[in-house]
């Protein structure tokens, strides 16, 4: 999750919500991937997705039997999915997203008796510092867009460490 939480920081330094993630198999990592949804032009460019592509590149094989995948953000709909068609043995995260989090947060798919699939997943891994990062994060971006409107720090106002993990406003987790 460490290795999870410096990708986070490469997103961030990019401008993008800092989520990252690892593909690791045998005790190695094999992958990594960070969100990236802006600069690509892409929605489907979350940590997992990106991390899951270069996983499924470095191993010649579109199905991933046997990895896991380290996240700092409990996994979407759309993440859960891609994991659970590549056959992904396991998906670790850190803190829960209250808002897209599909597992368990909003809904949970990994036990989900309809789906046919494998994918055990187990949340809460370093869950205060892959929360910390998001939180600082949107903080930091609020603070800018403050003092862009020309406003000091504005007394009276706290920030609500759940609405940090809500989408932004390009809808990235
Ligand atoms: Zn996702």
């Amino acid at each position: 999750m460490r290795a999870a939480l410096a990708e986070a920081q490469r997103a961030w330094d990019l401008g993008e919500v800092p989520v990252g993630a690892v593909v690791v198999k045998d005790g190695v990592v094999i992958a990594t991937g960070f969100n990236q949804p802006i600069a690509g032009h892409d929605p489907t460019a979350h940590a997992e997705i990106v991390a899951l592509r270069a996983a499924a590149r470095a191993l010649g094989n579109y199905r991933l039997p046997g990895c896991e995948l380290y996240v700092t953000l409990e996994p979407c709909v759309m993440c859960s999915g891609a994991m659970m068609h590549a056959r992904l043995a396991r998906v670790v995260f850190g803190a829960p997203d209250p808002k897209t989090g599909a597992a368990g947060s909003v809904v949970n798919l990994y036990e989900s008796a309809q789906l046919n699939h494998h994918t055990q997943a187990v949340g809460g891994v370093l869950a205060g510092d892959c929360a910390d990062l998001l939180r600082g994060f949107f903080a930091a971006r609020r603070a800018a867009a403050r003092a862009a409107r020309g406003e000091g720090a504005v007394a009276g106002v706290i920030d609500n460490p759940v609405d940090d993990l809500v989408q932004g406003p390009a809808g990235q987790p």
